[in-house]
């Protein structure tokens, strides 16, 4: 049976997402292909579990398991990047049929989609925009984004005004507005979120949300496990 890289495991409230502040249970995966300027989980960046580290490699079986004992239905795969462990489809198919989890993936836009729009009852997906100040602008597939739909979110995480004015080139063009959620989040200490609430405002971004990173507030910003 595959077996998968597992940062960490925890139940928290989600932060992002149609399902932002609903109970989720959190499964991070090690691996990322990215190096966002702003990144604050650069811990899990490894592909593989570090020595004297914190990690665990567990099954498909060992993480149903584990969702199922914690009694929480919203289960978020993130990372790093879950769309680069290299079984993750058989995990999702075995979450997708266990029709009382509610399954999201946070995936970081550099990854093809196919596979998992493909998939029979597919797990929401909310996919980052990568915006100039990430320095990983050139990673992005903005042809997939045209596939997703209600049920998904694109997401830009802004910090500066240069990557303001980007994103709202890019749901224009890509016509993001009304078919899936579209959210603007700032990098934290970089930008003030009245600043993007006053963007919103100047530019009319009707059906836009702003999303603040809710466990920043209630947390410490770098603590990890919540
Ligand atoms: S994609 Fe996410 S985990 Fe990877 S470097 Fe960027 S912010 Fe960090």
């Amino acid at each position: 049976m595959p077996s998968y890289n597992v940062a960490e495991k925890f139940v928290s409230i989600n932060g992002e997402g149609r399902r932002a502040g609903q109970l989720a249970v959190f499964i991070r995966f090690f691996g990322c292909n990215l190096r966002c300027s702003y990144c604050d989980t650069a811990w899990a960046w490894p592909d593989a579990i570090p020595a004297n580290g914190p990690g665990e490699q567990l099954t498909n079986d060992e993480i149903y398991q584990y969702i199922k004992q914690s009694g929480v239905q919203n289960v978020t795969l993130t990372g790093g990047e879950p769309l680069r462990q290299p079984h993750i489809l058989p995990l999702l198919e075995q979450l997708a049929a266990d029709p009382s989890l509610a399954v999201e993936i946070e995936t970081n836009g550099s990854q093809p989609l196919g596979p998992v729009l493909a998939l029979a009852n597919r797990p929401a997906l909310t996919v980052d925009y990568k915006l100039p100040g990430s320095g990983m602008e050139t990673q992005m597939r903005p042809q997939d984004l045209a596939r997703l739909d209600k049920q998904d979110v694109v997401k830009f995480v802004c910090g500066s005004q240069a990557d303001l004015q980007r994103a709202e080139e890019v749901i224009r063009r890509l016509r993001l507005l009304g078919r899936v959620g579209v959210y603007l989040s700032p990098v934290w200490g970089q930008i003030e979120p009245a600043a993007i609430v006053e963007f919103m405002r100047q530019k009319q971004l009707n059906g836009v949300n702003l999303q603040l990173q809710m466990h920043k507030f209630i947390w410490p910003p770098d603590a990890r496990g919540v």
